[in-house]
């Protein structure tokens, strides 16, 4: 085992993972292949940028992001601290000046003692560890091709439909009944029963909305078999309720009759905390997506947890290939981090970064090292990528539907998430005194 770290990315993954490392007095070798390689989406050469969006999310307090921001603060995180240091006005998001906010992190970690930067794109998988892959969702296509031999084609992804989910709490259980299709199996599946009135309403809207552009490298998802559901719609007004939104075998158990359209939810976790709107992948904007799903008759006031999304990104089926240390089951050594694992967006990303960084370590200085508890944001999303069911395994963002809370019966949902917040916070900074930051020179 070598003394020191390779970090393959220079994202926001890859960023704090060498952060975390350099300052714990771990030497690095961070990879970056830009500029002289570059992906489809990134503008400039600097780490950590951000592809899209300038907004690292919501960071108001109890919500489920803004934990995630706190635990990393309170673990030091590079890119937290960037964004808050450069931050502009939006409101209760924290939102960044996206140059000043890369700039800086490019900046600590190419004057940092511990890190050696090396500009260049990594083709090959360095056979002794520790390694953090933290390419992101568009790795070049010569690594993508290694890993999908390091671990088998089937379990690498190129492509996200995700489905919006809702919050079971805030479903209305008075329009939507639970029925499993001809009453096949156990009833998993929630029903939200549309008369044709509700269902040409419902079309009219979808293919009026606002829809995000497919990038020119995102087209191939279309031969995928992940047709957008406006995409249904957009092929005649009754293609839905012929295909995903067909309503056979499932009678309306207060008319004893069959609707016009049914749209299904499914479980999404074991707890019946969330469910995902099947069939509903779409490019619809976040906030058309609000508005128009929320037309289904009983979802009038659905909480979304995860917004639904079309887009290229290259992942892998975590649960069945890494440990709860993003430590590759069969390379002892080899971690993976960022949105590679299948965690969505920034702040997640990062805090992948942020963990298996800390899992190197621990394997470099020979500490012990245990995740987070799954009651903490950072822990919820290693149980989710580690834990979750392989079959059908989606990307996610940070969620109240992941945090693992038992016995906390408290139907005021603002104080649930208050008191969620407040054991999580604890938690974390339990743990983070079991690594701590040493001087790292
Ligand atoms: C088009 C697009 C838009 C997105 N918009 C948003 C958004 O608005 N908000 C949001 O929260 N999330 C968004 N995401 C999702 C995700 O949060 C970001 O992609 C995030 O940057 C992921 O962080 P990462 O560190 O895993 O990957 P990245 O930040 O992409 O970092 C990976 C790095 O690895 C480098 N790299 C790749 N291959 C190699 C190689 N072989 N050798 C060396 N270096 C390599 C890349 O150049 C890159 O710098 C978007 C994703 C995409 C693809």
């Amino acid at each position: 085992m070598k003394d020191f770290l390779t970090v393959i990315g220079a994202g926001l993954a890859g960023s704090e993972a060498a952060w975390q490392a350099a300052e714990r007095g771990v030497q690095v070798v961070l990879y970056e292949m830009r500029p002289a390689t570059r992906t489809p989406a990134h503008k400039t050469d600097n780490c950590a940028e951000l592809v899209c969006s300038n907004s690292l999310g919501n960071n108001l307090a109890p919500s489920a992001p803004f934990i995630l921001k706190e635990e990393l603060r309170s673990l030091k995180s590079i890119v937290i601290a960037s964004g808050d240091k450069n931050s502009v006005p939006a409101g209760s998001a924290l939102a960044v000046d996206r140059d000043l906010f890369s700039q800086e992190i490019t900046s600590k970690l190419s004057n940092h003692p511990n890190i050696t930067f090396k500009r260049e794109e990594v083709v090959e998988i360095p056979q002794e560890g520790p390694v953090i892959i933290a390419t992101g969702p568009l790795t070049s296509p010569r690594l993508s091709e290694q890993i999908s031999k390091l671990i088998g084609q089937e379990y690498l992804y190129f492509y996200d439909a995700l489905s919006p989910i809702v919050d079971a709490n805030s479903i209305d259980y008075d329009k939507a009944f639970f029925a499993s299709r001809y009453d096949k199996g156990d009833a998993d599946y929630l029903n939200c029963p549309m008369n044709a009135e509700q269902y040409y309403e419902f079309v009219r809207e979808l293919k009026a909305s606002e829809k995000v552009p497919f990038a020119s490298f995102e087209k191939p998802i279309y031969f995928e078999g992940c047709m957008p559901v406006e995409e249904l719609a957009d092929r005649g007004d009754r293609t839905l309720a012929f295909g995903p939104l067909k309503p056979v075998g499932l009678p309306d158990p207060k008319t004893g009759r069959m609707a016009h359209a049914v749209v299904q939810l499914r479980r999404e976790n074991r707890e019946s905390s969330a469910y995902n709107l099947v069939g509903f992948q779409t490019k619809l904007t976040y906030p058309e997506q609000k508005r128009v799903f929320s037309m289904i008759p009983g979802l009038e006031n659905a909480e979304f947890f995860r917004f639904g999304a079309i887009h290229r990104n290259t992942y892998i089926n975590s649960p069945s290939l890494l440990n709860s240390e993003l430590e590759l089951k069969s390379h002892p050594g080899t971690y993976f981090a960022g949105q590679v694992t299948g965690v969505e967006g920034y702040v997640e990303s990062s805090a992948m970064g942020l963990l298996a960084g800390l899992s190197a370590v621990a394997k470099i200085t020979g500490s012990p090292y245990t995740p987070p508890p799954a009651d903490t944001a950072l822990g919820a999303l290693i149980n989710y990528l580690t834990a979750s069911r392989s079959k059908g395994f989606q990307p996610m963002n940070i969620n109240f539907g992941l945090f693992w809370v038992q016995g906390m019966r408290i139907r005021d949902k603002k104080l649930r998430n208050q008191k969620i917040a407040t054991n999580a916070l604890k938690k974390i900074k339990e743990w983070s005194e079991e690594h701590p930051v040493s001087t790292h020179s």
